[in-house]
């Protein structure tokens, strides 16, 4: 059986992304793991929002500029 890779969708928004329920702007995703890694919180503004289409679900994550992940670096920097 081959794994599917997902469909990756690169979005970018100068200001930031506004939650799905519009409460608050997303904070960087990856401070889930600065918590666990015992690092303080990312405090830029999430201007990245990067979904992956596995098929059967979504994942979606929010990244500043710093911390978007390389693989997701397609288009050069504006
Ligand atoms: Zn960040």
């Amino acid at each position: 059986m081959t794994r599917r890779k997902p469909v990756v969708c690169v979005h970018h928004s100068p200001d930031g992304w506004v939650l799905p329920d519009y409460t608050d702007f997303a904070d960087c995703t990856t401070n889930y793991r600065r918590e666990q890694d015992g690092r303080p919180a990312c405090t830029s503004t999430a201007v990245w929002k990067v979904v992956e289409d596995y098929g059967l679900h979504l994942t979606i994550g929010f990244y500043c500029d710093t911390d978007l992940p390389d693989e997701h670096r397609h288009h050069p920097a504006a």
